[in-house]
């Protein structure tokens, strides 16, 4: 899920573009239904946010029609106490035109009571309303509302026309206000037999993380054989990976059971590109990121010795039977490694140096977490 910082302050996508598009369309043909045939409607946006919807309901509106723009200014009168609110913008005669206003969003109503307030003293044929977004548990007005795009919470958007102190009106999607990011995530990645498992497991005190190593969470599944455990076995034995929705929706499981986390150290997930995905978009349904990919670089012939070493002790049926051991790198070359070019792509990998003494690889790698 997109992120964008405006100012002080984080947004996360909350309509997509092409639903924007969509709900304008829907808008244009449903107005353009309602109206005599012949009638050629005057639309009046009304400014500054409107622009963008303005321009694409124009677009959509399949049929004669005019446009004007209006700005809603608020003068002291001579009164210092009462203060007049204007139109600016409509000069023509109005009268007798059926008069269709455009607004971006309407929150509780109170500008456009306003501006319905003044069109009423014009003398005209007929007076709807079209809002793209509406918060109906803020409205506070009784006033109808004849079109309305898609209804939100009451949280504060920009984009499409919407800003934040004059910033994320050329956003093509809307965003949402969320709250910053607080953890510390990190993908520690590599090869198996990279040496992930040691090194998290010094990170994660270090940084005062929680480590989630799949492969950790199914080898406790299987050796307790729960129904998790009896699934995954035969994939992990023969060196397969476990199929997606299953790894997916156990990382998601043990990331909920750490709720006062300050960020996790992933390791061994994820390993497929949809595992990816999965990841960002449940770590951006709590506000929270990627920071980093940190990845142990180690020559793979290096690796196959690592891991018949560590099979001598480390119980693991995997790690034993040199096929075996072929077949997870079969696995990682063709699923696992395109990784690495889609945390690139974001500007947020970073390879070190797997090849040295423990204590060595903890400090290329410290380096690279503080600066997460
Ligand atoms: P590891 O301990 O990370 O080497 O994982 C051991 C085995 O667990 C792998 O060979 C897979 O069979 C399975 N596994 C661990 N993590 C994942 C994952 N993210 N996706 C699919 N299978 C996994």
């Amino acid at each position: 899920m997109m992120i964008k910082k405006l100012h002080d302050l984080y947004f996360k996508e909350l309509v997509s573009k092409e639903e924007i598009s969509k709900i304008v369309k829907t808008l244009a043909y449903q107005v353009k239904q309602d109206l005599p045939k012949d009638e050629k409607p005057l639309f009046v946006g009304i400014l500054n946010g409107c622009f963008m919807f303005a321009a694409d309901f124009l677009r959509a509106y399949n049929g004669d029609c005019e446009i004007s723009f209006v700005k809603l200014a608020s003068y002291e009168g001579t009164n210092s106490s009462e203060s007049v609110k204007k139109l600016i913008g409509i000069n023509e005669d109005i009268s007798d035109r059926t008069v269709i206003i455009l607004e971006d969003i309407i929150d509780t109503g109170t500008t456009l009571q306003e501006i319905y307030e003044i069109f009423r003293t014009k003398n005209i044929k007929e007076l709807k309303i079209v809002s793209l977004f509406f918060k109906p548990d803020v409205y506070r007005k009784e006033l109808h509302i004849n079109y309305i795009g898609k209804n939100i919470e009451d949280k504060f958007i920009v984009g499409y026309g919407l800003d934040y102190d004059g910033l994320g009106r050329n956003l093509n999607s809307i965003y949402q206000l969320t709250t910053q990011p607080k953890m510390k995530n990190i993908v520690l990645f590599g090869p198996p037999g990279a040496g992930k498992g040691t090194q998290a497991t010094l990170l994660k005190e270090k940084y005062d993380l929680v480590h989630i190593s799949t492969g950790d969470v199914f080898r406790f599944n299987i050796k307790n054989e729960t129904e998790l455990g009896v699934l995954a076995k035969k994939y992990i034995d023969a060196g397969d990976l476990v199929p997606d929705e299953v790894t997916i929706n156990m990382l998601k499981e043990e990331v909920n059971k750490n709720p006062e986390a300050k960020g996790f150290i992933f390791d061994g997930f994820p390993r497929t590109e949809s595992q990816a995905k999965a990841l960002d978009s449940f770590l951006a349904e709590k506000s929270e990121r990627i920071n980093g990919m940190v990845a142990l670089e180690v020559p793979e012939d290096l690796l196959v010795a690592r891991i018949l070493e560590r099979g001598k002790t480390s119980g693991r049926s995997d790690d034993t039977d040199e096929e075996k051991i072929r077949n997870r790198f079969n696995e990682y070359n063709t699923k696992t490694a395109i990784l690495k070019d889609f945390y690139e792509a974001k500007g947020n990998y970073y390879g070190v140096d797997g090849v040295g003494a423990i204590e060595e690889i903890t400090d290329r790698l410290s380096k690279v977490f503080d600066t997460l």
